[in-house]
């Protein structure tokens, strides 16, 4: 069926492209034909019209980190009290007991706020969940995490087939997961032409535990038998990554809270992307990253909710209000949305279907919040 889909306003989020007044969008099958003014597309096309009214549209939303296994831990850990606090309730948790329930809200509440896709870490389940989002309709990378002291014999990602995304493989992070497991897993999704996805530099921690420093959270680990032989590399998170070969063009990095300067230049310089969780590091309470060095760096961002163990939602709309409300300086409307539609299309492998408003793609849209729009 081709339906003429009409907004007041349109983002086609292709780079330098203006925002369309009375915008028109041709849609055969689900698939983007034509983008232009109503005026224009409307002249010739004699179809169904779809007029959504007054509204403001752009590409259906990438939330580029979350663990949808954790979706039964909503509200379950304590707030602001710091990483350690927050890791020792966690692990207090039913972790790895999956709730069809929780899942199906968290997976109704990504719909309901626009989310058409999702880059999710799964500890345990990636085949499950990638079955799970395959049945939702929503568009997925799962990475199924590497974490301990051990290289899988064949392989890290599961075997499986999917048509609306597919399984890859994530560190864990540099102090959870041998320097060896993490060079083999970046290894296999090079190999396999895929992203790779680590937590990096989340907080002060993990800048003492690669430094050789005392940390409560290594004692922790130490005591429930991790990291009993651990050598500090005596290095920076960043650079111990860069110095794995972590980094790279196909590298999403996690937080990236306590970076210096030239730890934003090294990743910068490498290529890699970087998916700030703003709200969930402000849960955890391990401070924010220097979300004004990123964006002048001109490394390309993203944005995730994490889980519902450190956010109250998954709502990325929420996520984006809650950077432009406390970012210091100049960051526009297209920054913005940039972080959560082309931004994570690119880096999650699915640039050529999504991210952007233009023929060839997934007709999938989001609707700009008032509240977020009267923000800029
Ligand atoms: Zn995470």
């Amino acid at each position: 069926m081709v339906e003429l889909v009409r907004a007041a306003k349109a983002a086609t989020m292709i780079p330098g492209a203006p925002v369309i007044d009375d915008a028109a969008i041709l849609v055969d099958q689900g698939i983007i034909k034509e983008v232009g003014t109503f005026a224009t597309l409307g002249r010739t096309h004699s179809g169904d019209v779809l007029d959504l009214g007054d509204v403001f549209l752009c590409p259906g939303l990438i939330n580029a980190h979350s663990h949808l296994e954790l979706a039964h831990l909503r509200g379950k850990c304590p707030a602001n009290q710091g990483f350690v606090t927050w890791v020792e309730a966690l692990l207090k948790q039913p972790i790895f007991d999956l709730e069809p329930d929780a899942l199906d809200r968290a997976v109704e509440e990504l719909k309901r706020t626009g989310t058409i896709m999702v880059g999710d870490i799964a500890t345990r389940f990636a085949k499950e969940m990638a079955g799970m989002l395959e049945a939702s309709g929503l568009f997925f990378a799962v990475f199924c995490e590497a974490i301990g002291e051990t290289v899988p014999k064949r392989t890290f990602i599961p075997s499986g087939e999917f048509g609306a995304g597919f399984i890859s493989v994530a560190g864990h992070a540099l102090y959870t997961t041998h320097r060896d497991v993490l060079r083999a897993a970046k290894a296999e999704t090079r190999a396999k032409g895929l992203p790779f996805s680590l937590h990096l530099a989340e907080h002060d921690d993990e800048v003492a535990i690669m430094a050789g420093e005392p940390s409560p959270f290594l004692d922790l680990l130490q005591a429930r038998g991790r990291l009993l032989d651990f050598e500090p590399p005596k290095k920076r998170p960043v650079q111990q990554a860069a110095d794995l070969g972590l980094l790279d063009e196909t590298t999403l990095a996690v937080h990236c809270v306590k970076v210096t300067s030239d730890d934003i230049a090294t990743v910068r310089a490498f290529g890699a992307t970087v998916c700030l969780c703003p709200r969930s590091n402000e849960f955890i309470g391990v401070g924010r990253a220097p979300w004004e060095k990123w964006f002048a760096s001109g490394t390309p961002l993203c944005l995730g909710t994490d889980s519902l163990a450190s956010n109250t939602d998954l709502d990325l709309w929420n996520e984006a209000r809650y950077l432009k409300e406390h970012f210091n300086g100049g960051l526009s409307l297209d920054d913005v949305l940039a972080m959560v539609t082309r931004n994570p299309a690119r880096i999650l492998g699915a640039g050529n279907t999504l991210g952007t408003l233009e023929p060839g793609k997934v007709a999938s849209f989001a609707l700009v919040p008032e509240s977020l729009h009267a923000l800029f």
